[in-house]
């Protein structure tokens, strides 16, 4: 997804194939971070070890900590069954950029058995009393918005759920053995699909991720404080509604069919009177509203005509929309609309009662937007 956060110098860079080569045939399907305790305690007494130790270990994890060799309460001949019978982390830590207004970016390696790198990248967004990391579905993606950074990269595969909960669980860990930082651990308060990739193009592995997110045994978040962001799968949209129902964003950035076909390419498949339909229906609990991301672009989609469209698109009683400056960035086609285009796009729509906002930039100071941080490592 097109998240708009903007980023520049390296904290910690690591050398994740050396641990590749290390590990290489040490690999197997069954990973911690995809686990309830359930389903621990069970492989527990199948591999005869204390069910009970199962507790402890999930009490770790869902702290953030992933390595066998930090667990003080699990005893020793424990730990050497664990590594040999599943994954204990999923990602290996790349890089991570620190902005002077608290936005973390991290750039991730998948530890995968026998595949080259590949690398996906969060975000962590800390605010006054919350902490929102912001995470990939997908290495790469396929569906090629031509104004999204991401869509340049080669597409690399899903994620499983594994590595998509590892993304929240690095961002705890970082945080917790941060001394600087130790306030901000129980801070991850919010989690937003709206890095790398389409996720609901990913279906299975987005959807059991949810679960576990919200699960009590787990990290417990409320649906309310989950956002999955799509650029409009109309099937996928519905089942998420029936099974999950989160909150919702949709990458809209015009209500223009012909103008949407080219700036987001999935609309030739499900248009916007599909979607609109789609959205009509979503399950929505009291106060809530779907997001209309609207990524703002000079001369393309901040015509007047273009607001006039979004106008008559947007229901005012179930959806918001949320302006965003495009940060442009080497080879990009697109120039961002300016503060006072986006401005009066705002007080357009304010104007007609809808409530509109425009994403406040965060990390500008470190590479921030989708994909540029794996651009760079490469
Ligand atoms: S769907 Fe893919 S290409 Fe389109 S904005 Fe999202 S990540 Fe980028």
């Amino acid at each position: 997804m097109f998240t708009g956060v903007k980023v520049a110098k390296v904290m910690r860079p690591t050398l994740p194939n050396s641990w590749l080569a290390a590990n290489i045939g040490r690999m197997h399907t069954l990973s911690l971070a995809s686990l309830s305790l359930t389903e621990l305690q069970t492989h527990m007494k199948s591999w005869a070890l204390p069910a009970f130790r199962a507790k402890q270990i999930i009490d770790w994890r869902n702290k953030g900590i992933l390595s066998l060799a930090a667990m003080k309460n699990v005893p020793n001949n424990v730990k050497v069954i664990l590594e040999e019978k599943m994954n204990i982390e999923s990602l290996q830590l790349v890089t991570r950029q620190k902005s002077s207004d608290g936005t973390r970016k991290y750039l991730f390696a998948l530890k995968r058995e026998n595949q080259a790198l590949k690398h996906i990248e969060s975000v962590l967004i800390p605010d006054v009393g919350r902490g929102t990391v912001c995470i990939s579905s997908q290495a790469g993606c396929v569906l090629d918005c031509p104004f999204c950074h991401t869509g340049t990269q080669k597409f690399e595969g899903n994620l499983t759920a594994a590595e998509i909960l590892a993304q929240v669980l690095a961002v705890k860990h970082d945080l917790l053995t941060d001394p600087m930082q130790q306030d901000l651990h129980n801070q991850v308060t919010h989690i937003v699909y709206m890095g790398m990739g389409e996720p609901l193009a990913n279906e299975d592995a987005v959807f059991q991720s949810l679960e576990l997110l919200m699960a009590e045994d787990y990290l417990h978040l409320s649906r309310r404080r989950i956002t999955v962001s799509t650029s409009g799968l109309v099937p996928q949209i519905e089942r998420l509604g029936e099974k999950y129902p989160v909150n919702l964003a949709i990458s809209l950035h015009t209500a223009d069919n012909t103008l949407r076909d080219r700036l987001v390419p999935i609309n030739q498949k499900h248009d916007l009177s599909k979607l609109r339909q789609c959205l009509n229906t979503y399950p929505l609990t009291k106060k809530r509203h779907i997001t209309l991301e609207y990524v703002m672009l000079e001369g393309v989609n901040d015509r007047d005509e273009d607001l006039q469209a979004l106008l008559k698109f947007v229901h005012p009683d179930r959806e918001r929309v949320n302006l965003i400056r495009f940060n442009t960035y080497p080879g990009s086609e697109f120039a961002g609309s300016s503060t006072e285009r986006v401005n009066q796009f705002a007080k357009g729509l304010i104007s007609q009662g809808i409530r509109a906002t425009v994403r406040r930039s965060r990390g500008d100071d470190i590479m921030a937007a989708c994909g540029q941080l794996k651009t760079a490592k490469q």
